[in-house]
């Protein structure tokens, strides 16, 4: 009898060799281009209490509603795999001390959970390249941060395919007489809202400027305006950054229906929207959320951030791309003639290392003649086949072979030269 094949859990489908090292490649670059601002990495748990995101994500969110996978520790105690990372920080830098008359820049990057609709770009499982600053009143670290997402775009060479749409949400005062606005002007029309939006009428009446139903949208177009009822220091300051904005040259959209889906976001938000990658296409969101510090039990600060959805934004990569090939890694393959020269093979494979020349070397294992060896050393990805047999061992050199060149054959040389060779061919 055979047992069933176990299958991933929905949503959660992690990345099999080859695309989990496109993946790190992408991420590699957009950390490089953060890191490249000075900023700081934090790493975070994956568990919190789940208070801290109740309290911090806000209670009427999607998220904190139905999207959060919650557990009971042994100890009866509820936790929460994280939905997302802001809050998280806040917890992080406020429980060392690190918020105390002092800015942080930060980020961080890995897994977060939801329980979602599965969809393209939209997993259970998904992961977050996230940016977080504190202490900084803004405009000016809110241009930093959008064109240090405008570096990330141009380092993946995407800057074409994505478009920056940004709002302003005004302060947690005027938001509340904008949302009473709201509620009054939508009560009338409830019947005639989609589901989603007739429940979020009570419960977090901005997220319905957000809904993407047709008829909803029309009924919109006469609604209250956010901007109507933000405050001047809010309304300057926005004005502000869309001045500095147009300075550096970066093209936005102010989208007045653009509202974030986390309560804590205050004054500017913004989204990074991709072309051509389906109906999930923000690949980036933020935005100032000055409250939130306070609401988790610290001193009032200031703080802005984003998140990049590293899955959609390497959709956006995919597209603009020719098929990047999944191959392995492996530069140099080294073969043997015969088992009984296996130990030389792995301490010639342990001296290539040993030289720090950034080499992937891979040695045969399994046996099997020379054809079935490179046969392995093709598929490993190496370009270089590196063979002993008795003749090398004799003469204390190696034959080296071009694996992606089928014109040349093999050339006897010392370790060394074939180590420059390989080195030279590489960069
Ligand atoms: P959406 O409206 O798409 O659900 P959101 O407002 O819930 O997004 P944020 O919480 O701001 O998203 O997260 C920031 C980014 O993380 C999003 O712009 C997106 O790129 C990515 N993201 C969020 N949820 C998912 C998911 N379930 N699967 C994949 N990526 C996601
Ligand atoms: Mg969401």
């Amino acid at each position: 009898m055979t047992s069933k094949v176990i299958q991933s859990v929905r949503g959660m489908h992690g990345l099999v060799p080859g695309i989990a090292a496109q993946y790190s490649e992408i991420q590699k670059k957009a950390v490089g281009v953060i890191q490249s601002y000075a900023y700081d990495e934090i790493q975070l748990p994956l568990l919190e209490y789940t208070d801290l995101f109740a309290r911090g994500v806000g209670e009427s969110t999607d998220i904190v509603e139905k999207e959060m996978y919650s557990l009971d520790d042994r100890d009866g105690v509820s936790l929460s795999l994280r939905p997302e990372g802001t809050a998280g920080c806040v917890r992080a830098l406020e429980e060392n001390g690190l918020l105390y008359n002092q800015t942080q820049k930060i980020f961080y990057t890995g897994p977060m959970f939801r329980y979602e609709k599965p969809q393209k770009g939209r997993y259970r499982q998904f992961n977050q390249i996230g940016v977080e600053s504190y202490g900084f009143k803004g405009p000016d670290i809110d241009l930093e941060l959008l064109l240090m997402m405008r570096d990330i775009l141009s380092e993946l060479d995407i800057s074409s395919e994505v478009s920056l749409e940004i709002n302003n949400l005004g302060s947690v005062e005027s938001r509340h007489a904008y949302r009473l606005a709201l509620i009054e002007y939508l009560e009338p029309l409830r019947s005639k809202l989609d589901e989603d939006s007739q429940r979020r009428l009570s419960s977090n009446p901005l997220r319905i400027l957000d809904s993407k139903n047709a008829q909803t949208q029309d009924l919109l177009l006469n609604a209250p305006r956010l901007d109507d009822y933000s405050d001047d220091d809010s309304r300057d300051s926005f004005a502000e950054l869309c001045a500095l904005l147009d300075g550096q040259g970066q093209n936005y959209v102010i989208n007045p229906f653009l509202v974030r889906g986390l309560d804590y976001y205050t004054d500017c938000v913004f989204e990074w929207k991709a072309k051509g990658i389906g109906a999930q296409n923000t690949i980036c969101a933020g935005g100032r959320y000055d409250g939130l510090v306070g609401k988790l039990g610290g001193r009032e600060t200031p703080a802005i951030g984003f998140a990049i959805g590293l899955e959609r934004l390497v959709l956006a990569v995919e597209q603009t791309q020719d098929q990047l090939p999944v191959i392995g890694s492996a530069d140099v393959y080294v073969c043997m003639l015969g088992e009984s020269l296996l130990s030389r093979a792995i301490e010639l494979g342990a001296q290539i290392r040993q030289r720090k020349a950034d080499l992937k070397v891979r040695v045969h294992m399994g046996g099997g003649n020379l054809k079935k060896q490179f046969k392995k050393a093709d598929t490993s990805g190496a370009k270089w086949a590196l063979l002993i047999g008795e003749e090398e061992i004799e003469k204390n050199m190696v034959s080296l072979k071009d694996l992606r060149d089928s014109t040349t054959g093999q050339t006897m040389l010392s370790l060394e030269e074939a180590i420059q060779k390989i080195v030279v061919n590489k960069s």
